[in-house]
């Protein structure tokens, strides 16, 4: 039997910590460390994840590894067959097996995480240094300063404070173009016409270290749900800086336009579909925002577009991520309006008569993918109206996307789609009737329901739960300034009329 060599060092690397040029790596060197990775089959069920969601993770950390031994590091790498149930399990194996010093690892994305791997140091007994993340702009501690004292957290203000901070879109200390925000120009339809010709998105041909991936995804998990067929992620460094530069070429001068836009049979449209590499580390969100702003000092894009695309990575990102670290452990069981419905069966298989439902659930079923309005307005909608259990609702969305780590899924499930926070990372619910799915795209011209009709036969189910979620909830959602407006709103039905909706809503919900 080979004698296992004895590392002064173990540097654990996670799955979403794929940055070539990782701080835990910066500490060591190659001749006096062992890298250890673990492809943990409970990571892939703990939320039952779509296929694509654990073939990216698995193809991109097969070609991180290969990339590291490349370079001169010496892997343990734990693949699926290896059986690990658990990333602690397999760091505890690989402890026993090189008998290190310490264990170095840069700071997890998911509170879970990092508290397993502190128990597993624990139990064996060995030093556990944790290393500050570089990835994000913002460190941990930075945010907390940040937030200390404030009476709420307004993503606004961090945004602009970090645009003077690290100098991006700036005159001195006035934002470029004379506002810091530029939604307004950032809402546009498509209009009948739809979107017509459509820069088609880089798609990154599986090689053979992707195909073992998606071979070992099918083999283990074959009854998850998706597809694998249609797998197009960038999976190396290069692959991402391969989409960045698509992007920026070909879809970023109509990115903010049409980035609420939504069209059927076009799950794609002008978005960067950078996040999955931005969550993995494949990519540096410095490298997407400097290519931005070079874009528009080029004249190649206009300002509207970049300073969007900038406000997503350099404000929401780093936000989201900020409120988790703060936030967490309890924020994942608040459920600020107490709603308790499971979850339909349809979020699976897409077998529902709402066409826009079907429409973004078949987006997703087939790509791991959905864009952000069709998460927040749609789905997202559907679930805060028709009152379905945050932490189910949450579970699917982290098993649902390729893009899908806890750190970032959480907060923008949990607080931005279903308010479950009460007003921790959005003001106000972002509840919509029919008419917003219908202004911002052409899903209700093939649904059998009408969206102009609140009540009676064919009336829009989002039109029923829309009022219905306002009655229910009118107490606690007049004491909101900003849902003022259309609580009011409630008075102008008649009092017969709003008794059928709500009894048409309760028939509908019994019926899921
Ligand atoms: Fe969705 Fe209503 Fe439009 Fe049908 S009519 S697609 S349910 S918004």
């Amino acid at each position: 039997m080979s004698k296992v060599p004895v590392a002064a060092d173990l540097v654990l690397v996670l799955g979403d910590q794929l940055d070539a040029d990782s701080p835990a790596l910066r500490r060591t060197r190659p001749e006096e460390s062992v890298v250890v990775m673990v492809e943990a089959t409970g990571e892939a069920v703990r939320a039952w994840s779509h296929k694509q969601r654990i073939a990216v993770f698995l193809a991109a950390m097969r070609h991180h590894a290969a990339d590291l031994r490349a370079r001169g590091w010496g892997v343990d790498y734990r693949d699926l067959d290896a059986g690990w149930p658990s990333l602690a399990e397999g760091l505890e194996d690989a402890i026993a097996q090189h008998r290190p010093q310490r264990v170095l690892a840069v700071e997890a994305g998911e509170w879970r995480v990092q508290a397993d791997i502190e128990a597993a140091c624990r139990r064996r007994g060995v030093a556990l240094e944790w290393v500050a993340d570089t990835h994000f702009y913002c460190r941990r501690a930075d945010f907390q300063a940040w937030a200390k004292g404030r009476k709420s957290l307004v993503m606004e203000f961090f945004y602009r404070e970090q645009r003077r901070r690290f100098g991006i879109l700036m005159e001195g200390d006035q934002p470029v173009g004379g506002t810091w925000n530029f939604d307004k120009e950032n809402r546009g339809s498509f209009g009948r016409g739809g979107p017509g010709v459509l820069p088609p998105w880089a798609r990154f041909e599986p090689d053979d270290i992707t195909r073992g991936a998606l071979d070992a995804v099918a083999a283990h998990f074959p009854d998850h749900p998706g597809e694998l067929g249609s797998f197009r992620w960038p999976v190396t460094r290069a692959q991402a800086h391969a989409a960045l530069d698509d992007f920026i070429a070909h879809r970023l001068p109509l990115f903010g336009r049409y980035q609420d836009a939504m069209w059927q049979g076009e799950p794609w449209l002008y978005h960067a579909g950078l996040s999955t590499a931005l969550n993995l580390k494949l990519l540096d969100p410095r490298d997407a925002v400097r290519a931005a702003v070079a874009a528009w000092e080029a004249g190649a894009a206009p300002l509207a577009a970049v300073e969007g695309f900038v406000r997503q990575v350099l404000g929401w990102r780093e936000f989201i991520r900020g409120v988790y670290w703060l936030k967490m452990p309890g924020y994942a069981a608040l459920n600020h309006f107490g709603h308790q419905r499971p979850l339909p069966e349809f979020f699976w298989t897409a077998q529902t008569e709402l066409n826009c439902l079907r429409q973004c659930f078949s987006d997703t079923l087939e790509n791991g993918y959905a864009h952000h309005i069709q998460r927040l307005m749609v789905i997202g909608n559907f679930a805060l109206l028709a009152g379905l259990e945050p932490r189910a609702v949450c579970d699917w969305f982290l098993a649902a996307y390729t893009d899908a780590v806890e750190w970032v899924e959480l907060p923008n499930t949990l607080g931005m789609a279903l308010h479950a926070d009460g007003g921790i990372v959005g003001s106000k619910p972002y509840v919509a009737s029919g008419a917003y799915i219908k202004r911002m795209s052409n899903y209700c011209a093939g649904c059998r329901f009408d969206p102009g009709t609140r009540s009676g036969a064919g009336a829009c189910p989002f039109n029923l739960l829309y009022w219905d979620f306002l009655a229910r909830h009118r107490p606690r959602l007049e004491a909101n300034p900003r849902m003022a407006l259309a609580v009011r709103n409630l008075d102008r039905i008649d009092a017969t009329e709003l008794a059928r909706i709500r009894a048409a809503a309760a028939d509908f919900l019994d019926g899921l």
